[in-house]
């Protein structure tokens, strides 16, 4: 009975609407607030931190828990009916449960919904104890589906904790929304809409599309934003049948469902067709400046003066000198701010996928994700500086073998204790079918096979003999990636010789038909689309090729995965070499890649395939 009266109450105060503190200038009505909790973060996404890191803000400058809801409270009492909780990464927030319990006890007053953007890594176990405690709305940002792209857009690791998170909040049904934030950014992600789409399919969850905005130190570039226009019209290609979704008053986002499918997809088109009009939203960073718009730099300190000792009442007439500053609208794409403004991190974010196995990253991305004079191919990955999840003290990132002005430099782990480290790494070469019968020593079976001419028949029997007089393919290959793996040290010059316990390789021969194999690269290599090792056609799609994969351990001071990725490099260039008299330069090696490693500081890693 208690409750009911209290839900009543809150709902008299939320139609009594916000009181003219928070009204602007073109009468919009402000009833949205979010809250900046932190400024740290358990990734380092390059699009939202700049990539010479940001300065943190000493701890005592932060809003302390009290603080924060003194001012929500204020907010709440004027009319705001709707709170989100960001950051940084809202969930590394010492006590960030109990700030949302006490969040949720503004309800007496018309507080209506808490919702939270968070990028889910360390949200999995919380999310019981968040969503008990009043969570209503979560937003979770994940760009890719692809754990190794995962890593080289946030320079850190977590794929995995993500989607958990995702399958744990989609598996709540106290929660009122689960929502998916992707930053499309062309020539990196923007391939993998329609697998975001299509994730709509089996699951209640919303996809957003976001804009890719400009903040200091991004490297936003026009060329690299999709226009919502344009993804709308790729996604219609595929999905004829789509239908525009029931848009909320105020909401950011245009959403889209696909008839049969549980969930939706939206776009937050913030720079092609901004919603100033509409926009509702003010913001608190995590250092207690209020923020009018996300796009001015403009901000008054609420800190300061509660600091200073000033009443609720001479708060609220600063939050509204604060409101009535706000612009009717913000700068045009080309003319926004992003020197004087935050970078995205000490704001606070918007109001606002089958997955490809290998990286596809366009030229113009490639100075994102790795230092100048630094090769942009993706074992750069490696170079990143990875402590854990969790370490949000870590310092600014940079490439650990380049010391401070830009030259390399070998890590000293002089006071590092060793651990026991291991790593997994495969890869494969494809080859065409008359290698992978020699390497077999059997006969694919294939009633279609043209005979070969007489000619063709007796150099491909003189190629086959001098294969053949290198010896047994897979041995030989296996123990050159043995030797290859103990010699890493001599090969990459800023790796640490060490002391290897064990190196086990495998090689064997896989068939796979074409659909199975991602690549378009196979396609040369599928049966039927050679005859020039003197085979024909043949209606039989498959693909042929030798799969290596190492395991390493050691106990060391580093990881063991460029040894173990080494080893595949060697074994596979051996295979080459073994099988060149008779497939010449038509092999392909592919597919080089960490599976797993354990160990170390930055913990375990395993790769999940699609
Ligand atoms: N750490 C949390 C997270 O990742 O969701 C909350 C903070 S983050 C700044 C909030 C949202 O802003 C995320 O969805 C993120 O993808 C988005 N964002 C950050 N930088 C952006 C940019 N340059 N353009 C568009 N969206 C951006």
């Amino acid at each position: 009975m208690f409750q009911y009266y209290q839900d009543r109450i809150a709902s008299i105060d939320a139609e009594r609407g916000v009181s003219p503190f928070l009204i602007d200038t073109h009468s919009r009505q402000h009833n949205y607030l979010r809250i900046s909790l932190t400024e740290r973060c358990n990734l380092r996404c390059f699009y939202c931190m700049p990539s010479e890191g940001i300065e943190l803000s000493p701890p005592d400058h932060l809003l302390s828990d009290d603080e924060i809801i003194r001012l929500a409270t204020l907010f709440v009492r004027n009319g705001v009916t709707k709170i989100r909780l960001t950051g940084g990464e809202p969930t590394v927030r010492k006590g960030i449960v109990e700030i949302v319990g006490r969040l949720n006890a503004l309800r007496q007053y018309g507080l209506q919904s808490i919702g939270m953007t968070t990028n889910g890594i360390a949200l999995h176990r919380k999310l019981p104890a968040l969503v008990e405690n009043g969570l209503t709305h979560l937003n979770i940002s994940l760009d890719t589906l692809d754990p190794f792209k995962f890593e080289i857009m946030t320079r850190r690791m977590g794929h995995n904790a993500v989607l958990r998170s995702l399958h744990t909040a989609l598996q709540s049904p106290e929660l009122q929304s689960v929502k998916l934030n992707v930053v499309v950014m062309r020539g990196l992600n923007d391939h993998e809409v329609p697998d975001f789409v299509e994730m709509t399919r089996e699951s209640r969850v919303s996809v957003r599309f976001i804009e890719f905005m400009p903040f200091t130190g991004n490297k936003w570039d026009k060329a690299k934003m999709v226009p919502t226009t344009e993804l709308l019209a790729r996604i219609q290609m595929r999905y004829p049948e789509l239908r525009k979704g029931s848009d909320e008053l105020n909401d950011t986002a245009r959403s889209y469902i696909i008839p049969g499918h549980l969930g939706s997809f939206g776009f937050i088109s913030s720079m092609s067709d901004h919603f100033c009009g509409s926009c509702n939203r003010l913001r608190l960073t995590a250092d207690g400046q209020i923020k009018v718009c996300l796009f001015d730099a403009k901000e008054i300190s609420l800190r300061d003066q509660m600091r200073s000792g000033v009443s609720d009442d001479s708060l609220l007439s600063t939050i509204g000198r604060a409101v009535r500053g706000k612009k009717e609208k913000h700068a045009g794409m080309e003319d926004i701010d992003v020197v004087t403004n935050r970078p995205m991190i000490l704001i606070g974010g918007l109001h606002r996928p089958g997955p490809a196995r290998s990286l596809q990253v366009s030229p113009r991305f490639r100075s994102l994700f790795v230092q100048p004079a630094v090769s942009a191919h993706p074992t750069a990955v490696r170079c990143f500086s990875t402590s854990s999840v969790g370490d949000t003290a870590s310092p600014p990132l940079r490439l650990t073998h380049i010391d401070d002005s830009g030259r390399a430099s070998m890590v000293d782990v002089g006071q590092k204790e060793p651990t026991r480290r291991t790593a997994t790494a495969s890869g494969r070469i494809v080859i065409p079918r008359i290698a992978y019968e020699l390497v077999t020593g059997g006969r694919v079976e294939d009633d279609a096979r043209e005979s070969p001419t007489n000619a063709d028949a007796a150099s491909f029997r003189k190629a086959q003999e001098k294969a053949r007089s290198k010896g047994d393919v897979l041995t030989v290959a296996q123990l050159a990636a043995i030797m290859g793996c103990k010699r890493t040290a001599e090969l990459i010059p800023l790796c640490h010789p060490l002391q290897l316990s064990h190196i086990a390789v495998t090689l064997h021969p896989d068939s796979r038909t074409a659909s199975d194999a991602p690549k378009e690269a196979e396609a040369d290599f599928v049966e039927g689309t050679r005859s020039d090792v003197g085979l024909g056609q043949s209606s039989a799609r498959l693909t042929y090729s030798i799969m290596c994969r190492a395991t390493v351990s050691c106990e060391g001071k580093t990881g063991v995965e460029m040894e173990a990725l080494t080893a595949v490099s060697v074994g596979l260039l051996t295979v080459w070499d073994m099988l060149k008299a008779v497939a010449g330069k038509e092999m392909i090696i592919q597919d080089i890649l960490v599976e797993q490693k354990a160990g170390g500081r930055s913990g375990s890693f395993m790769r999940s395939f699609p």
